[in-house]
């Protein structure tokens, strides 16, 4: 904003009236506001009281001379703009007078134009003044809101309630909140800059967060989450992300960690009731079941029809209940971490193929083909629980079979990848939209659309497979796309 000059206010302290009387027409034209003193204590009391711009000083006055005025007005307001009028004789004295600190001179006796001139300049400085001042005023809010937005941003970091830790490329943390700190038990403040695994040792969750600071989840929409456990029954969730530069380069990793102890209770309370009450309902159902099978068994012929059809039914879905049971307990027996693996050593091609063996006969009805595929060179002998993988990859082909259409192709195939086993189950099949996808392991969850609709199940295989898988320490994956097909990975580490 340009600094207004109709307001600049001058002061004339000059002896000589027709001066003060001269100047005074030409400051008006000027626009300036104009006062006059006779001489320097008159001149002295006015800017006592006034706010002054510039003042024209005459040097050479009766009483208090001009230099001692000077010497006032720069220890009271150094910011007014003195200017000396001078005689010829005075050259000297102006000189000293702008050592002194005045702005500028005019000699006397002067043309109206000279006079113009210097008060122009002066007004000119007035301005850059101002201006200046409101720049300085500018960056220094500017400064003082960035300041404000800093120390905001870090309140709201102190006072989140889940921990919070902020790494650099090298994993190093150079961020952390006290809700991190109380949750890895050190006093706030204490752990900064080292690596990210001096704090939590979890190795998995190390890798995560040294990928996510490298920049391998820049592109990723979204990234793994990872539950981990620091003992005593506490259990959190790790949620990252990278942290990116103005030009989308990776500058780091932020992981935010949720404290799902609690929730872990209330699950295990739940696992708890569901087997207590499936083990309670299954023998009761069983001799329902067998009773039904008498019954059927001992109908004479002659009694058959309707009430043979009605029995029938009731002993299937008793059959239905029974299997739902039973996959309810061997979840729970799994979440409660009570699977005992019987581990053997084995040919994991021999396993795999009496499986698929097993459920040609059942692809064979849907019309479906159903392969297995090989490594070239033989696969190292695999040391795990036989049983287990059975069920693993049993249930993954039964579901292919399930959710692919009539004359589909499933494939098995196996090979070893790095340090894993690597068993990929594959159909062309319904597939599942994304949004499912996240979901289908979960307990009872089952996808339901006009193609899965008839199709029976409990929505309990996916989560003990998941279960099994996960006892085995190995990871399931899934890549679907709808009406073209899944593919169900297993990756199991190969003991070394
Ligand atoms: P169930 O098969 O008893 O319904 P699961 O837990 O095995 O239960 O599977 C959960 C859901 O995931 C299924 O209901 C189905 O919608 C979906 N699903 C599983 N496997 C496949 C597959 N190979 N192709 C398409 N959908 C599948």
């Amino acid at each position: 904003m340009k600094a207004s000059t109709d307001t600049i206010k001058v002061l004339v302290i000059d002896d000589e009236t027709s001066i003060r009387q001269g100047s005074e027409r030409i400051l008006k034209r000027m626009d300036c506001s104009v006062l006059g003193a006779a001489n320097g204590e008159e001149g002295l009391a006015i800017l006592a009281q006034k706010k002054v711009h510039i003042v024209l000083l005459d040097l050479k006055m009766p009483g208090m001379d001009g230099m001692e005025v000077l010497g006032h007005i720069q220890a009271d307001n150094p910011a007014i703009l003195v200017i000396v009028i001078t005689g010829f004789a005075t050259v000297e004295t102006a000189i000293e007078a702008m050592k002194q600190g005045a702005y500028d001179f005019i000699p006397k006796p002067f043309e109206p134009d000279q006079l113009r001139i210097v008060i122009n300049r002066a007004k000119d400085k007035i301005q850059l003044q101002a201006e200046a001042e409101k720049l300085a005023r500018d960056s220094r809010r500017t400064l003082a809101d960035l300041d404000m937005e800093k120390s905001r941003i870090r309140t709201i970091i102190e006072s989140l309630p889940s921990g919070l830790v902020v790494t650099n490329t090298e994993g190093n943390i150079v961020l952390v909140n006290p809700a991190f700190c109380h949750m890895i038990g050190l006093e706030p403040g204490t752990c900064m800059g080292g690596h990210f695994t001096e704090y939590i040792t979890d190795e998995n969750l190390g890798l995560l967060v040294r990928d996510i600071s490298r920049g391998r989840y820049v592109d990723f929409e979204e990234i793994p989450t990872y539950e981990f456990t620091l003992g005593d029954d506490k259990y959190y969730i790790a949620r990252g992300r990278p942290v990116l530069g103005e030009r989308r380069e990776c500058l780091g990793a932020m992981v935010a960690f949720q404290d799902v102890s609690g929730m872990k209770v209330l699950d295990r309370l739940k696992s708890e009731f569901v087997a207590k009450v499936t083990h309670e309902l299954r023998s009761p159902l069983s001799t329902i079941h067998e009773q039904l099978a008498m019954v059927l068994r001992e109908m004479a012929v002659e009694e058959a029809g309707t009430d043979q059809h009605l029995i029938s039914r009731a002993k299937e879905k008793t059959q239905g209940l029974i299997s739902t049971i039973g996959d309810l307990l061997d979840l729970s027996r799994i979440e409660a971490g009570n699977v005992c693996h019987e581990l053997r050593e084995f040919r994991l091609e021999e396993l795999l193929t009496s499986v698929v063996d097993f459920l040609k006969a059942r692809a064979e009805a849907k019309k479906q083909t159903l392969s297995l595929s090989l490594p070239d060179s033989p696969l190292p002998t695999f040391t795990s629980d036989p049983l287990a993988l059975e069920s693993i990859i049993g249930n993954l082909i039964t579901n292919a079979i399930n959710y692919t259409e009539e004359e589909g192709l499933i494939e098995v195939r196996v090979d070893k990848v790095g340090d894993n086993v690597r068993i990929d189950v594959q159909d062309n099949g319904f597939g599942i939209e994304p949004k499912y996808l996240g979901k289908i392991f979960d307990r009872f969850y089952r996808v339901k659309n006009e193609k899965t609709r008839f199709i029976t199940g409990t929505g309990l295989g996916l989560p003990i497979v998941k279960g099994l898988v996960e006892s085995l320490d190995g990871s399931i994956s899934v890549e679907s796309e709808p009406g073209k097909g899944s593919t169900f990975t297993v990756l199991l580490p190969v003991p070394r």
